[in-house]
């Protein structure tokens, strides 16, 4: 969990001027329950989990996991309050893609936009939102949780055989092969989502960034460098400026095998957002 601190180190020594580090408190447990269980949240608060739900969840339960995860829900909610009132905001972790509405997966325990959505859209449900998702992984539950709702849009671009090894199907999903090159990842990212923008025409967008397409990552099998990674970020963020989008940036996975460099990503791209956003009001 060192990287959330490290980053944000790494953010407070580097941003631009007029940002702004906020805190949060929990977010409220009814707005949990627009996306998650009574029963499911329960089970994490009292660590009831048995013992194939916890290794899928791979964290260990109970009332501190909780109240952790409920500070990252309420992060993406304030980021998405921020965004949509300055243009954009970032919550220093969220993204978590793969937690269902009943069970969590992959370190992910309660879904952060879904929430965010569902609260979103009990006073604008008229809103068309994208969750563009680059981390490594599928967001699956973010695509079970948002299937048939023609007002949200997710695309996802990851690797087709890593986890999670059930597909759910997106609005759009981009599956790459394993090890995939850098180069062919950006190819493959610029053809495909400038018009997926251009159709939906969205109105807010989620972008879970993701640290773990690095080729140095632990479980994400692709091969960007740093300068891929500079080229991402700053491909997905044009696009962004460019359609004057609302946009709530988090983190998504990241498990470089050098610890402090997982930090180093997702604080870069932090960074590059901000000084867009510098510009972003002013284009
Ligand atoms: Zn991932």
């Amino acid at each position: 969990m060192d990287k959330f601190w490290r980053a944000e180190e790494m953010i407070r020594a580097a941003a631009p001027p007029g940002v702004e580090i906020l805190p949060v408190e929990p977010c409220p447990e009814d707005f949990l329950r627009s996306v998650h269980s009574a029963g499911y949240l329960e089970k994490i608060r009292t660590g009831a989990l048995d013992t194939l739900e916890s290794l899928k969840l791979g964290l260990p339960c109970g009332e501190e996991l909780l109240n952790r995860s409920r500070l990252e829900v309420a992060g993406t909610i304030a980021a998405m309050h921020a965004a949509l009132a300055d243009g954009l905001a970032c919550n220093l972790a969220g993204g978590t893609h793969h937690a269902f509405p009943g069970r969590g997966e992959g370190y992910c325990v309660l879904n952060d936009v879904a929430v965010a959505i569902r609260h979103l859209q009990s006073t604008q449900p008229e809103r068309r939102i994208v969750i563009i998702d680059t981390d490594a992984h599928q967001g699956n539950a973010n695509h079970a949780i948002f299937a048939g709702d023609r007002r949200v849009f997710t695309y996802s671009i990851h690797v087709g055989k890593n986890y999670p090894s059930e597909k759910v199907p997106g609005s759009l999903d981009v599956p790459l092969p394993r090890y995939v090159a850098g180069a062919d990842y950006l190819e493959q990212l610029e053809a495909t989502l400038a018009p997926a923008l251009e159709e939906f025409d969205p109105s807010l967008a989620f972008w879970i960034t993701g640290a773990d397409p690095h080729v140095n990552d632990r479980f994400g099998q692709m091969r960007l460098d740093d300068a891929d990674f500079a080229r991402r970020d700053n491909h997905v963020l044009d696009l962004l400026k460019k359609r004057r989008l609302p946009t709530v940036l988090l983190y998504g996975g990241g498990y470089n095998r050098e610890r402090e460099h997982t930090a180093r990503l997702h604080a870069d791209s932090v960074l590059r957002a901000a000084s867009a956003a510098q510009s972003w009001r002013t284009v």
